[in-house]
């Protein structure tokens, strides 16, 4: 039925929030005749409402189309960003070999949590500026919060979740690893090292949220592919796990941990450079396309500072 949305998320577009169809989108507020806000912070409030009636909604031929190239962050001013680190087995031994470890190692016994702070958070087809020459990439499932959570047990945790989206955890190595404990909130929180997007899909629109496919290639390249049934901390346990300690807030993020193929642990190492454009999906939501560009202070001829 060409005048149905047969895809249905959310999304932002010059500030403002959009419903988002296979190749189009239109304006909330307006297709909702004032129903739902424009402003993408406020949409948490009446996040089950929203699901409903996009549910229902359909298409108004007079409704202005908008194209897509312009979507942002779908969730541009979380109040509480949360980053997993060491989440995928393949990642925490491809880690373990470089630093020269052997035989079996041992998963984390308890997730490793970090921020990414706020205004690292960027747009889809933003530009990635870089500091310096050692910024490596992570592909990550993103997880927004939808109602607050407080404590929940791990078979209630998905219903506290309003969507899924990409993001990267971009990372400058030399800064996350520097320190007598590491600093990994500093050397992710550049700005620019937290693409997210380019939309919010509901986790009922997957047959399985808990395996989606993950990936993102660099020059072409794929540099990294996975699955999220893999994650050594699923998304239930992490929301368990975080909101024994932190009450999760509508809007929050999560970013759920990278698998294997990091710049960092390749042999020999390879981290971004200008002119560089890194591409990272999650198979049933989207793409982020970031141009890689030189940042202040950055020098094409120091010392690449991630191989420590
Ligand atoms: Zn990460």
């Amino acid at each position: 039925m060409p005048n149905e949305l047969t895809t249905r998320s959310l999304g932002v577009i010059a500030n403002r929030l959009v419903l988002v169809a296979e190749d189009t989108a239109v304006d909330l507020e307006q297709a909702s005749k004032g129903r739902f806000p424009a402003d993408p912070e406020g949409v948490f409030d009446t996040w089950d409402a929203l699901v409903g009636w996009a549910a229902t909604y359909t298409w108004d031929e007079e409704q202005e189309r908008l194209p897509l190239d312009g979507l942002q962050n779908p969730v541009p001013a979380p109040r509480q960003v949360f980053g997993i680190g060491a989440n995928y087995r393949d990642h925490l031994e491809e880690a373990a070999r470089a630093q020269g470890h052997q035989g079996e190692i041992p998963a984390p016994e308890t997730p490793l949590i970090f921020t990414k702070f706020r205004t690292s958070l960027t747009g889809p087809y933003d530009a990635v500026p870089l500091p310096t020459r050692g910024v490596d990439w992570e592909v990550e499932l993103v997880v927004v919060i939808g109602r607050h959570a407080e404590r929940v047990t791990e078979s209630d945790a998905w219903s506290h979740v309003a969507g899924l989206t990409v993001g990267q955890d971009i990372s400058e190595r030399a800064v996350q690893l520097a320190g007598i404990a590491p600093q990994f909130n500093m050397g992710k929180s550049y700005p620019g090292f937290g693409p997210m997007g380019p939309v919010l899909v509901t986790p009922d629109e997957f047959d399985d949220p808990d395996d989606l496919e993950i990936g993102c290639s660099l020059a072409g390249q794929v540099m990294q592919t996975g699955r999220t049934s893999d994650l050594i901390f699923s998304v239930p346990e992490l929301i368990a796990y975080i909101s024994g300690v932190c009450p999760l807030l509508p809007g929050d993020v999560i970013f759920t941990g990278t698998p294997a193929g990091v710049g960092l642990f390749r042999d020999p190492p390879r981290f971004l450079q200008p002119g560089d454009t890194l591409v990272t999906w999650v198979k049933g939501v989207g793409e982020l396309r970031n141009p890689v560009t030189a940042g202040p202070g950055y020098s094409a001829t120091d010392e690449p500072n991630g191989d420590k």
